[in-house]
């Protein structure tokens, strides 16, 4: 043995929920930590399978399909550690996480910052190691979050914030609504060449998350609105579609 850290393969996949939910899986295949588990049961399955030890849970906010399966998971694992939004109130013991704060999982080596990103709710916050973003229901593929308890001001400010990210920032939204989204922006801009194009690449696609900010600045019409007047007839929009 030399004091040489070998460099860790981290993998981040997909674990399906509910009709259309994604928990995302991050692990190195000895260690690994859950976003936003809904349902635990899935979770579970995923984590005897691949023989992962869960060491923490992270949520991005506190809407049912996301924190669902937390209590089961936390006793079934009750070592873990789990990170909530400072905002928001949660019936299960967590450690609250305010815009700028950092946290380390040393079972895998890594670092994310925290983003709030206000709008789909008021707690919102997004987990960001640098090269990925986890951004739960804010920016979707080829759209944006449903605004619940925030306001239109604040998600517009937040999809500002996440498309100030660097362009190679891979997007991991936690629903797969992409091929509606195409559908909704294709029925505004019908000839765009950049929506049709990825309107054929997906469409042979079952999983199309994740997807990268670079692709999202070029297509997704919410990153695309010039001021707040008009993101919020597009969200209007996007509501009645
Ligand atoms: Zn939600």
């Amino acid at each position: 043995m030399t004091g040489y850290k070998e460099k860790q393969f981290i993998k981040i996949e997909p674990i399906e929920a509910f009709q259309d939910n994604y928990i995302w899986l991050i692990h190195n295949d000895q260690n690994c930590i859950v976003i936003d588990p809904g349902d635990a049961n899935p979770v579970i399955e995923v984590l005897k399978r691949k023989s992962l030890s869960l060491a923490a849970i992270l949520i991005t906010h506190h809407h049912a399909d996301h924190i669902g399966g937390v209590s089961q998971l936390h006793k079934k694992y009750p070592d873990i550690t789990i990170y909530a939004p400072e905002k928001d109130k949660y019936d299960f013991v967590n450690i609250s996480l305010k815009n700028g704060d950092e946290i380390n999982i040393p079972e895998l080596q890594i670092n994310y910052k925290i983003i709030e990103i206000p709008g789909h709710t008021q707690g919102h916050i997004a987990y960001y190691d640098m090269k990925n973003l986890f951004c739960g229901d804010t920016l979707f593929a080829c759209g944006c979050g449903r605004i619940f308890d925030g306001t239109h001001e604040q998600m517009y400010n937040s999809l500002k914030k996440i498309s100030a990210l660097p362009k190679e920032t891979k997007v991991y939204c936690a629903h797969e609504y992409t091929k509606k989204n195409i559908a909704f922006a294709l029925s505004l801009k019908p000839h765009d060449m950049n929506l049709k194009l990825r309107s054929e690449f997906t469409s042979k696609l079952k999983i199309t998350v994740p997807s990268s900010l670079d692709e999202e600045l070029r297509t997704n019409p919410f990153l695309n609105c010039d001021s707040l007047e008009t993101f919020k007839k597009l969200r209007d929009l996007k509501d009645q579609y």
